[in-house]
């Protein structure tokens, strides 16, 4: 997945074209700038790209969730329905704005199973936030349906999934708003940087204010510009988006890669006995980001990955007992680890999370390994690697 074994020429061109100016700064400086403007170019490019009418670019993919949140009208003691199996920056973002996570069950597509989100649903549920985890999406039709029938704000988090499809769209514009992260692990980087999608007017011109401190962005002189609405700054630089306007140049080339390298790693374990795989919604695409197979057991896939790390293969991953992804790592929300109090609304209505049952989530991420899909890799390194993957699992079940 990381658009970083791809870095070269091209993002040295754009990122010295900002460097050239001296205009860091994505807004003003207008006679300074050479003519470049490459977080408006990313923005256009991605817009175009994500068949979508308008696309914001900002700091992260954790601001890019809370600005997303934020521009639904989103706010204290909304609740905001989210999967057990994600990144921290799910929850970071809905407490940020004094909302509630309320935390449900995956199924065996690795993301947001519907029946588990409709269960949870009270009057004051605002958003469902599907996250597509490593390359594939969740039930986009019935959780559309369920936001539909809720008035419910459908939140696509494609962090992980930028270039997968659903019904030939792609995954973020297919909820009201989608969100990416270019982070320096992701499809492709900007160092740092992240990016909303949208079709609703509305939600653009929010999203322009609030993640520059309200600024309503009309005329030519910052310092005159009113404030329609509160705001914060989550700006991406103009050096972080000159990477990421070269990196998208690249997109295509990388999914393609990766789809290569996927379908080796898969048909080999295919043909094992015992071997499953994550369901993809029919009608889905991955980006092939990232192979997720399923073995028998739990006790066996604890064996199968600690003897894939012995056989020398790199970027295999257990999630289940991983910090970052799944909520038995996430020791500090559980327990509410704030450094200052948190806002009574998420004290008062949040579930316990040390208590609430997940079994049918532990189910599947005890039994999920995921392989990374490198972009590098020659076809004899890929080969090499399946060969060897097959052959450790092949051996943990028989
Ligand atoms: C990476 C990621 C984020 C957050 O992105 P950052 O840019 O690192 O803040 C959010 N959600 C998911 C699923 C991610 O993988």
């Amino acid at each position: 997945m990381p658009g970083f074994e791809v870095f070269g020429a091209e993002e040295r061109k754009h990122v010295s074209d900002v460097l050239e100016s001296g205009v860091l700064m994505r807004y003003g400086f207008d006679g300074m700038r050479n003519g470049h403007w490459k977080a408006k170019e990313f923005e256009k490019a991605f817009a175009e790209k994500m068949q979508s009418q308008y696309c914001q670019l900002v700091s992260s993919g954790t601001s890019a969730l809370t600005c997303a949140l934020a521009a639904a009208g989103i706010g204290a003691g909304d609740e905001v329905i989210m999967p057990t199996f994600t990144f921290v920056a799910s929850f970071e973002s809905i407490m940020m704005l004094g909302a509630v996570p309320v935390l449900v069950d995956i199924d065996d597509t690795l993301t947001l199973d519907p029946k588990a989100v409709e269960a949870v649903i009270t009057p004051k549920t605002r958003c469902v936030m599907p996250v597509h985890m490593c390359g594939s999406m969740a039930d986009l039709n019935a959780l559309r349906a369920i936001c539909d029938k809720h008035g419910l704000i459908l939140l696509e988090d494609a962090c992980q999934a930028l270039g997968g499809t659903y019904n030939g769209e792609p995954l973020g514009s297919i909820g009201d708003l989608g969100c990416f992260s270019f982070d320096f692990v992701k499809t492709i980087t900007c160092g740092e940087g992240g990016g909303i999608i949208t079709n609703n007017k509305i939600y653009a011109e929010r999203l322009d204010q609030f993640q520059d401190h309200g600024h309503d962005h009309v005329g030519t002189d910052r310092g005159a510009e009113s404030h329609p609405t509160l705001g914060y700054n989550f700006r991406i630089s103009e050096l972080h988006a000159a990477v990421g306007l070269a990196q998208l140049e690249k997109l295509d080339g990388i999914l393609k890669a990766q789809k290569e390298h996927y379908t080796i790693l898969r048909d080999s374990l295919a043909a094992i006995d015992g071997v499953t795989f994550r369901r993809v919604p029919e009608g889905g695409e991955e980006n092939y980001s990232f192979l997720n197979f399923f073995l028998p057991t739990e006790a066996l896939t604890q064996k199968a990955h600690k003897a894939l790390k012995e056989a020398g293969v790199d970027a295999c991953f257990y999630w289940y007992t991983n910090n970052w992804h799944y909520i038995k790592g996430w020791e500090h929300l559980r327990n509410f680890k704030s450094l200052g109090r948190l806002p009574e609304e998420i004290q008062k209505q949040m579930q316990d999370l040390n208590t609430t049952d997940f079994s049918k989530s532990d189910y599947w991420m005890g039994r999920t390994i995921s392989s990374l899909v490198k972009i590098c890799w020659s076809e004899a390194e890929v080969k090499q690697r399946a060969a060897l993957i097959a052959d450790v699992v092949k051996k943990v079940l028989s």
